[in-house]
């Protein structure tokens, strides 16, 4: 048999105390099996090796032994869903393990029931615990911050949803899975003491340089407002829509966390909705950035009683913006393969004017914006720029933007150009479809094509020969798939 970790586990978040958790126990599945596992999530917990692929692994990631040690718990939570409290929520499905020698908490996604399932059934099923596992990942490999995913385990066990599905339970890491709304919660209740415990846990854990700070809470409220901007700046890069933006959903490590309805964009549609469950469209695709900072406006009011200073609180929020701003337009000059320097006075505006033109451009031709970016890449390096144009329907406008990239860009080496944008534009992201296919073979017990696009998914920005088809555009059938929150 593989050795067994030595999971060194850390105080960690119990160390909190009582009123931020329940203990408990996952609650078992009937004959588990493996559906997918990550070696490369698997090096974070410097596992032994084999031991992931063993029984007692098995066992114990589907919730049906401990694993030795660990005192499982379920952290409480409230938050805003859709703009408007919830009050509490809580992990109602997520068990938390506990926090490894490696400082990574670990979590079993869909173990069971907790205090606070509310009405639901503590359940994930396999179809969007695929999907999870699959864009975690993939998201890491494209350089995006986000909770990880060590592995997915299915069980037989029915689950109930718009139709009858199987449980499976996500191993999920992350050094932690607080979120804005655990402090909304004892900001909430008034429970000050617990407050200041909170932010002091995550100031000295997380954001050990805010300490120093005359202000060390506005000065954490200000350093996860930039990181919340360069997550976005990020989702809005590379064309990620998260689709359920409640403040429950916002990791105070600035990571991309709770894969429930996202969804890569195909076509650029600004107003994409990815939700079904959202129909006014609140977290539609360009509202993301917005989304955010009302979500860090949240997070200012709960840490208030610390700040004291309501003036101040406005400033750390502020840097939200002007920092989205910079982070987005200099992913953009990535993509662009334009390059940039600090005292580059002249194009500090007409930069950011060519993204606007481009992007309302993929709009009104509703170009593919993975293709368009591949294309462009190609185009840059070969010269040859018919196969973009070829996209858009509007051939003067296109010809026309062309002639100010074009002008733009001769100021840089294109060698070097095309180095930057072969690595700011990935060949494979995991579009809509492509979880399906993996999910449809899974479901009939095919768990190949999960792997082979975990393979691919893993390494974004490469050639793939065997997988060039998952590179282009989606199928007709990719916009029936309707995906809600509920999963
Ligand atoms: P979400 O929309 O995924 O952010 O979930 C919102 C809240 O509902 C969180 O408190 C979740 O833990 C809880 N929740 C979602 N699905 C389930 C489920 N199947 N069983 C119990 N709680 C759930
Ligand atoms: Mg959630
Ligand atoms: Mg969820």
């Amino acid at each position: 048999p593989a050795a067994r970790p030595d999971w060194g586990w850390q105080p960690g978040f119990a160390a909190l105390g009582p009123a931020f958790f329940t203990a408990l126990q996952p609650t078992p599945v009937p004959t588990p099996h493996w559906v997918g596992t990550s070696a490369s999530a698997a090096r974070l917990l410097a596992l032994p090796p084999g031991w992931l692929h063993s029984d007692e692994a098995l066992q114990a990631l589907s919730g049906n032994q401990l694993l030795a040690g660990s005192q499982p718990m379920a952290t409480v939570y409230s938050g805003h869903q859709f703009g408007v409290w919830a009050g509490q929520l809580g992990d109602g499905r997520a068990i938390l393990l506990g926090e490894t020698a490696q400082g990574m908490e670990i979590q079993l996604k869909g173990a069971g029931r907790t205090p606070y399932s509310r009405g639901g059934d503590g359940r994930a099923v396999l179809r969007s615990s695929i999907r999870e596992f699959l864009c975690s990942e993939a998201m890491h490999a494209l350089g995006i911050p986000t909770t990880r995913a060590l592995c997915v385990t299915g069980s037989p066990l029915p689950v109930r949803r718009e139709t009858l599905e199987t449980a499976a339970v996500v191993t999920r890491l992350a050094p932690s899975f607080i979120r804005f709304g655990h402090f909304e919660h004892f900001a909430a209740r008034d429970m000050q003491p617990e407050l200041r415990a909170l932010a002091d846990y995550v100031i000295d854990r997380y954001y050990p340089g805010c300490r120093a700070d005359a202000t060390p809470y506005a000065a954490l409220l200000q350093a996860v407002s930039e990181r919340t901007a360069e997550l976005l700046a990020q989702w809005q890069a590379v064309g990620f829509c998260h689709g359920v933006m409640n403040t429950d959903n916002m990791s105070i490590l600035g990571l991309t966390i709770d894969y429930g309805p996202f969804q890569f964009l195909d076509t650029f549609d600004p107003g994409h909705i990815c939700n079904h469950s959202d129909a006014q469209g609140r977290y539609a695709f360009n509202r993301q950035p917005q989304v955010a900072y009302w979500n860090l406006f949240c997070l200012a009011q709960a840490l208030l009683p610390l700040i004291e200073d309501e003036e101040a609180a406005l400033a750390a929020l502020a840097v939200y913006k002007s920092r989205y701003a910079l982070a987005f337009l200099t992913r953009m000059r990535a993509k662009l393969g334009l390059v940039y320097r600090q005292d580059d006075a002249q194009h500090s505006d007409s930069d950011g004017a060519l993204v606007e033109q481009l992007l309302g451009l993929l709009a009104a031709n509703r170009v593919d914006y993975t293709v368009f970016w591949l294309r462009l890449t190609d185009a840059v390096d070969s010269g040859d720029f018919t196969p973009v144009r070829d996209l858009f329907l509007d051939r003067e406008g296109w010809d026309d933007w062309l002639r100010g990239y074009s002008a733009r860009l001769v100021q840089t080496d294109g060698a070097s150009a095309v180095a930057v944008m072969r690595t700011s534009n990935p060949r494979y992201v995991l579009r809509n479809h492509l979880g399906e296919l993996a999910i449809r073979a899974a479901q009939d017990g095919d768990f190949s094509v999960l792997e082979q696009l975990q393979q691919v998914l893993e390494r974004p920005y490469e050639i793939h020969p065997e997988h060039t088809q998952w590179s282009g555009f989606a199928p007709e059938w990719a916009s029936s798939i309707a995906i809600s929150c509920s999963s």
